[in-house]
Formats: C-alpha cells, structure tokens, sequence
C-alpha cells in the first residue's frame, strides 16, 4: 500500500472523473493508493479538508495556513488555530512555512505565521507540515528553534542536500513529488538517492506538479504511483519495498493517521 502524504482534495481539477472525487479516490485506490492526507491552507478551507477526512475513512487532514495565503497587516490567531487543530481527523499542522520565491515582500509576516504553526506543534504535539521555497537560512533557523520532538516534514523537497542533512538532523522527513521526475531535476535526483530509508515520504501536491508522463496536466491522487515506482528505480529498490518502507514513515511521522492495519 502507498500513501498519498500531500494532496489538496478540496481543489482537485476532477474533468478526468466526470467531477467526481469518489471516482478519483476509486482510481487512486484501484492503484495501491490506501491513504490520503488532504492539505489545509487558508482559515477558509479548514471546515473543507476536515469534512472530506470525516466523509471518507482513508484520508486524514491537516490545518494551517499556506505562507502565500496570508493577509497582509493580519497575522493568524493561535486560539483560532488551537481550535481547528482539536479534532481527531486533524492530524498534523500546515501546511505553514516561508516562500520568500513568489513573496519575498512579504517575509516578515510568513515568519510570524511560521512560529505561531511552530507553537502550536509545541502545544499539541502534532507534527508539522513545512512549505519552503527561497528560504533555506530563516526556515532552519525558526526549525531549531521550536525544536519539536515530534518534528515534521518538508513537503515537495527542492532543495540541495546541504538543506536535506540540516532537517534530518533535526528529526524531520523529507518527501518528494512528481518534480524529482522533470528532465531539469538532476540534482533532486542526486538528493533523492541520498535520503535515508527511514525518512523519505511521496506526495503529489495534486493538483500541481503532474508527474511525467502527465506533466502539463492536472496533477491527480493516483499518479502517487508514478512518482514512487520512478523513486523506487532510482534507489534501486522495488516498488513493493518503496511502498512498505514510506508506508510505515508515514505511520511514525503521523501517529494520529487513521492508517487501514
Ligand atoms: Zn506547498
Ligand atoms: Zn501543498
């Protein structure tokens, strides 16, 4: 069994399932795919990741606020959070983080957004769900400082290796998506090889980043499959092994997962 550990459910472009999640869920399913965490990013989309993770028994969510979904001027509230998060479907916090890419003017908000995710994974002891594009320095930092035992994942990982070390060494998982197979991405490759067996995770972020053979195309919960049997390759393990081994990091990173036994 496989685990999608990154989707945004709430959003998906379903053309290809006559605009059907149920259908979208069943090919996924039919593919080996057993579990789905569906992504909160905005006060806006909570009550919708958390009614699909009540509506269907294999997806989990979180709930946090995506650092290019921010209010200018409007930090968010840790009451607010504090209270999305007391939920049992609610399994993880995010996805939060620092994308100094798209909105390097607005850095000192996502920051204050960051540390307030941060606090909140210190308080409930959920892990956390990290989103970070141009800030390798002010994301390790603000990680080492919480310093959360139960520790997190950087999610759809395009960094160096230097950047991977550094959060492996602070207890996090890396998880790769369809990018790793992009004809441009050899140096993720390189990365990707170097991940320890026991802390690598794969995620779509569908509907973004469409593996290959669909780049281009809305990104969808059942090409998860692609983007491990292609990881799989590239470590020279077999997919069953790929699957089994991500499976159960998925299990220790997100105790609270409602996994099938
Ligand atoms: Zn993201
Ligand atoms: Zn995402």
């Amino acid at each position: 069994m496989l685990v999608d550990s990154h989707c945004h459910l709430d959003r998906l472009d379903l053309a290809e399932h006559s605009g059907s999640l149920d259908a979208a869920l069943e090919a996924a399913r039919g593919r080996g795919v057993g579990h789905f965490l569906c992504i909160g990013v905005s006060a806006e989309n909570a009550g919708a990741v958390k009614a699909l993770a009540e509506q269907y028994d294999d997806v989990d969510c979180s709930v946090g606020i995506h650092p290019l979904d921010l209010t200018p001027g409007e930090t968010p509230a840790l009451d607010w959070l504090l209270k999305e998060l007391d939920h049992p479907r609610v399994v993880a916090i995010g996805e939060t983080g620092l994308d100094y890419h798209y909105e390097p003017e607005a850095a000192e908000l996502q920051q204050a957004s960051f540390r307030l995710h941060l606090q909140a994974a210190n308080i409930t002891g959920k892990p956390v769900i990290v989103h970070t594009r141009g800030a390798r320095a002010d994301t390790l930092s603000l990680l080492r400082e919480a310093a959360l035992p139960q520790g997190g994942v950087l999610h759809c990982f395009t960094e160096d290796w230097d950047m991977a070390k550094a959060a492996l060494d602070l207890g996090f998982y890396i998880s790769l998506s369809g990018i790793v197979t992009f004809r441009n991405a050899d140096a993720l490759r390189d990365v990707a090889r170097q991940v320890p067996a026991d802390r690598l995770l794969v995620e779509t972020d569908s509907p973004y980043l469409a593996p290959i053979p669909y780049r281009g195309k809305p990104n969808l919960p059942q090409y998860v499959r692609e983007v491990a049997e292609f990881l799989a390759m590239l470590r020279g393990e077999s997919y069953e092994q790929f699957a089994e081994m991500t499976t159960a990091n998925f299990a220790r990173l997100f105790p609270l997962a409602h996994l099938k036994a």
